[in-house]
């Protein structure tokens, strides 16, 4: 937001009648809408673009000769837990990837310490330079079979709906439970009608399909080959090519990125580990690979900017032109998307913005309920025979000299009996039937790529 002084001196600037904030001097600008690459200036005041295709004076300047402005990337669907890293980390590495929004389903957080973890985590979106967005987890447990450490009801999200961070309502990967109208869903999903709902329905098509989209779910990463893709985008619904450590559909999906579609691709990582992140990029390494499979260049920096803020609702961003968010990446190379610098809000991002977050308290710190182990505890006695040295292969049944894992705060029979009452409280067991039915019919469909996804949620 902006007022009413800083506006006026946005249009002065734009002008050219005072000067900027800070200018990008000299870069070629690619236009995401066109396709055309400009040399020109880019004049920023506070965290908007006011000026482009024009000279402009600047308190800052930063040299843009021989590199390439584009909008600042967007990922459209991850969880940074699975990053293995706290949101400030995550920040200071992926952002210089270009990546300066991403929208999150704390999932993996909310699992463990529920409402709690939530809380922690906008709380960290807060203070993180990224502009880090959250969708709320809909489905936590993910299945009825789970032993999670939290469930999360309509009530319990219903807090965070008006945080200034949150978009809507997370993947809502129990389909089953959609297509069977079970209460608690369709409690969740009553709520959030006419905000965003994120979807999560791999290999569901026809009729079923048709169903999934009447709750206005609109958008899935889950596709794993181009005539899924297809048959979902023609059915309105946003394509989120995924490309993570360990679901990869980029290679199947990129047929379907061109010029007729890619108002409605974006791009997403889901999962990515560090070592990736560190040795491929983020989605820095996606835009590359695209565009080395011969998709339409200006198409897929569209998908990775404009595209995905539209489809999230981020009316701000995704564009380099006056009136947008100053989220920039500068590149030396367009075709190799390779990210020397990258400006969000207005601020070249380096170490003095990310020394300037405020820290915030972890929590969970107690959610490990294993007790210490002993080197005592591990020692096992030397077989003769070959088997002295088949060192991954498992004992027939439990060693009676190893120490079993106790549950001793009786956790486990806490949980269990709390999850059964609340399947029980909202026709879980029905669910649990209904994910049942389902199971084999997905199982025969899914055997190809098995390894690579799992049944009910995707990671
Ligand atoms: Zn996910």
């Amino acid at each position: 937001m902006s007022d009413a002084a800083t506006l006026t001196r946005m249009i002065m600037a734009g002008q050219g009648k005072e000067p900027a904030d800070l200018v990008i001097r000299n870069v070629q600008l690619l236009d995401v809408i066109t396709g055309a690459v400009t040399q020109t200036d880019i004049a920023i005041v506070g965290d908007r673009i006011v000026g482009t295709h024009a000279s402009y004076e600047g308190k800052a300047v930063i040299d843009g000769a021989g590199r390439f402005a584009v909008p600042g990337f967007i990922d459209t669907h991850l969880h940074i837990e699975s990053s293995l890293v706290t949101p400030f980390e995550f920040d200071r590495c992926v952002l210089p990837h270009g990546v300066t929004t991403v929208i999150c389903d704390p999932h993996e957080i909310a699992n463990v310490l529920g409402a709690e973890g939530i809380s922690y985590f906008l709380d960290c979106a807060e203070q993180t330079v990224m502009d880090v967005r959250v969708n709320l987890s809909s489905c936590v447990p993910a299945t009825g079979f789970e032993t999670s450490g939290a469930a999360l009801e309509i009530g319990d999200l219903e807090p965070f709906r008006s945080h200034p961070k949150v978009i809507g309502l997370a993947e809502m990967m129990n389909f089953p439970g959609v297509l069977n109208a079970d209460p608690g869903i369709i409690a969740k999903l009553t709520a959030f009608q006419g905000g965003h709902i994120d979807g999560h329905a791999p290999l569901l098509a026809g009729t079923a399909l048709n169903g999934y989209l009447a709750a206005a779910i609109r958008t899935d990463h889950e596709a794993t080959s181009a005539a899924e893709a297809r048959e979902k985008l023609s059915k309105g619904m946003a394509i989120l090519i995924r490309e993570g450590s360990v679901s990869k559909d980029l290679k199947a999906l990129a047929e379907v990125l061109d010029e007729n579609t890619s108002s409605f691709v974006a791009l997403c990582t889901d999962d990515r580990n560090p070592l990736d992140i560190a040795e491929e990029g983020h989605l820095d390494s996606s835009i590359r690979r695209l565009i080395a499979m011969g998709r339409p260049l200006h198409h897929v920096y569209r998908a990775a900017s404009h595209s995905a803020a539209r489809i999230f609702g981020l009316h701000d961003r995704g564009l380099v032109a006056p009136g947008w968010r100053a989220d920039i990446a500068l590149l030396d190379s367009l075709e190799d998307c390779r990210v020397s610098d990258v400006v969000i809000g207005g601020r070249l991002v380096g170490p003095d913005l990310f020394a300037a977050r405020k820290p915030v308290e972890p929590v969970g710190l107690a959610s490990m309920k294993a007790r210490p182990v002993s080197s005592r505890r591990l020692h096992h006695p030397a077989q003769a025979g070959p088997q002295q040295h088949a060192g991954h292969r498992r004992p027939a049944r439990p060693d009676p000299d190893l120490p079993r894992c106790r549950d001793a705060g009786g956790d486990r029979r806490r949980i269990a009996a709390r999850s059964s009452r609340r399947r029980a409280e909202s026709g879980g067991h029905r669910a649990a039937r209904q994910e049942r039915q389902y199971r084999p019919q997905l199982r025969a469909r899914l055997r190809p790529q098995a390894r690579r996804h799992r049944l009910v949620r995707g990671p």
